[in-house]
């Protein structure tokens, strides 16, 4: 038996100026209020200059804030970037580590996610931790072995750091896309990562992990996601920028 955690974490991208965060956070907070019966975890990741006013504004409600990015680095001559020091000293909980626009537009590696996952834990952030294939990685059948690859970034968890992490399986080629994974490919890759996880690391870790799923989760395909024996939860793009559409997602566990 586990005790998985239920998770809608919503990703927020580069969008919302400060007073439109603001606003929707108040929505998704009002809604989670008075509508959210079930023990989902609402979990938001807005861009970096958002991050202490959200926080703020969420003390004392089931919303958790997080970072979509940190440097692996402690600190130094990175212009531009945060460090997960400078996170935990504002009370962000949770960060993202190796989403797909950070591997293709950034150029992150498995070896950059695991010195970030890494640097996370030390720190006391928990990571999201992204994989997933590209299109052309799974029409040539190779979707299982990209995702092993990419599984290797949580080689040095320690178990006190089990608890802390989460992994989230984004398939490339559904996200932003429209397109989204049937329930039945995303659980089989789901019980695959566990598969391998166990390998790795521990088989009480792959059984307890939470693990989401991500690529054009809406309200109406989230539910028969939800109902499959190794889908945790989702992180969500589009639909977590529209208040009414990520609460109902959340509420679809
Ligand atoms: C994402 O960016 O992580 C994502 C899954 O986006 P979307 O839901 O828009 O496909």
């Amino acid at each position: 038996m586990t005790n998985r955690k239920k998770i809608a974490a919503g990703n927020w991208k580069m969008h919302k100026t400060l007073q439109e965060a603001q606003g929707l956070v108040h929505e998704i907070r009002t809604m989670a209020e008075t509508e959210l019966m079930n023990q989902a975890q609402i979990l938001v990741f807005p861009p970096f200059i958002h991050l202490q006013t959200l926080v703020k504004q969420t003390e004392g409600s089931n919303i958790k804030i997080g970072a979509q990015n940190m440097h692996q680095n402690e600190q130094g001559a990175f212009t531009g970037e945060i460090s997960a020091s400078m996170l935990k000293s504002i009370q962000v909980e949770y960060v993202l580590i190796g989403h797909s626009e950070r591997r293709q537009y950034f150029n992150e590696t498995t070896t950059t996610c695991r010195e970030k996952i890494n640097k996370a834990l030390i720190h006391g952030l928990k990571p999201v931790y992204c994989i997933g294939e590209t299109l052309e990685e799974r029409n040539q059948g190779n979707h299982f072995v990209v995702v092993e690859e990419q599984l290797q970034a949580l080689a040095d968890v320690q178990p006190e750091n089990f608890s802390n992490t989460i992994i989230a399986y984004e398939p490339v080629w559904a996200i932003g896309t429209g397109l989204t994974a049937s329930a039945d490919q995303a659980n089989e890759m789901h019980i695959h990562i566990r598969k391998v996880v166990s390998e790795i690391l521990n088989a009480d870790f792959a059984a307890n992990v939470s693990i989401l799923y991500g690529g054009s989760v809406k309200p109406d395909n989230a539910q028969s996601l939800f109902a499959m024996s190794d889908i945790d939860g989702a992180l969500i793009g589009g639909a977590a920028l529209n208040s009414r559409d990520f609460i109902d997602i959340a509420k679809s566990f």
